[in-house]
């Protein structure tokens, strides 16, 4: 009998020490609430390059892809699905460098990159270099649900997006004669561009790089996370080059136990510095709050290195964050609390 309560006691002991455990600190998040966070790319982004109608323009699609993610979070969607929803509204859009709207490459093509991960299981799916797939989020959806893979590129991307009926469409589909003229204008110099990087050249617009990548991050009622990214990349980008948004840990990352994030922004440092699972393991293992952890990888990282984005970010406590290291991110959030927001230009909370 008595070895039967001492058994007993050690089996109490022990579940009470799991569950202090570090990792498992008990989230503050209220029950059933839920959040979702958007971006549609950081860069040079100043209110004078702008039209009252730009701007406007700008937030409304803002608005329809939050609505979008929210509405399925509101009735109850996982999280996951959330996000799709909302970068789907993106990708339709020519005013964002993703799907519909993606930018063009050195060799005046589109290739497009998405990735998705799951915080509750850490799945995670990608694909990189497609230009037959009208939303790339979709096919990263299906890789990760689908095949035992995470990161699947080019033919073999599309090839796997068409047998699960995800929609197909000729290239030319993807033509907009805006980010030809953003081609042609840098094409032939050693340069990539931020799609929304515009220069002023004796006072003049020289181009209208104000639109870019794409993300999303949500969580549902049940603190679920998951984080999505889709994007056409770099204007004049080498022909193959792969960004951070299909690498998981670099432009995209989800971790119910911490975390999750989209990333925008030069996209070869936060590769370098693994951006996303960096702020993650910040959060983890250094208890820094998730606002240090993006100011600690945007600016005291990626910008000593010469990089430029954001990122935006929902911890498990189901609130909302965001961070940039260049002058405006297009973004916005909703909370099942009613706070909801859309900015563009300097940092707000
Ligand atoms: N990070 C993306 C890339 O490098 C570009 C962007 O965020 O606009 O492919």
């Amino acid at each position: 009998m008595k070895k039967t309560v001492s058994f007993f006691l050690i089996i109490l002991f022990l579940i009470s020490c799991e569950n202090t455990s570090t990792d498992k600190e008990v989230s503050k998040r209220k029950p059933n609430s839920f959040a979702i966070v958007i971006h549609g790319g950081a860069g040079g982004i100043k209110r004078e390059y702008f039209t009252k109608e730009q701007q406007e323009a700008y937030v409304q699609k803002l608005r329809e892809a939050l609505d979008a993610g929210y509405k399925v979070l509101e009735n109850g969607g996982i999280s996951l699905n959330a996000i799709e929803a909302a970068i789907n509204v993106m990708e339709d859009s020519p005013l964002f460098n993703a799907g519909k709207g993606a930018v063009y490459n050195s060799e005046g093509n589109q290739e497009m990159d998405a990735a998705i991960m799951d915080g509750k299981t850490l799945n995670a799916g990608a694909v990189a270099g497609v230009n037959h797939i009208k939303n790339p989020i979709l096919a990263a959806r299906i890789v990760m649900d689908s095949s035992k893979h995470v990161l699947l590129s080019g033919k073999g991307a599309e090839i796997m997006a068409k047998k699960y009926g995800i929609e197909m469409v000729d290239s030319s589909y993807f033509f907009t004669q805006k980010r030809l003229n953003q081609l042609r204008k840098i094409q032939g110099k050693e340069k990539m561009q931020l799609d929304h990087t515009a220069f002023l050249i004796k006072n003049e617009l020289i181009d209208d790089h104000k639109y870019g990548t794409v993300g999303a991050v949500a969580i549902d009622k049940n603190g679920n996370i998951a984080a999505g990214t889709s994007t056409g990349g770099m204007t004049n980008k080498k022909f193959g080059r792969i960004g951070d948004v299909p690498l998981i840990g670099a432009g995209t990352y989800a971790n119910n136990l911490t975390c999750g994030i989209s990333a925008t922004g030069t996209g070869e440092y936060f590769i370098r510095t693994v951006a996303s699972h960096d702020v993650s393991s910040l959060i983890q293992y250094k208890k820094l709050s998730p606002k240090e952890a993006l100011h600690t990888v945007l600016f005291d990282k990626i910008g000593k290195l010469g990089g430029e984005g954001g990122m935006i970010l929902i911890d498990k406590n189901g609130d909302v964050y965001w961070d940039f290291n260049s002058t405006g991110m297009f973004r916005g959030y909703k909370k099942s609390t009613g706070e909801s927001k859309i900015a563009m230009f300097e940092q707000t909370k």
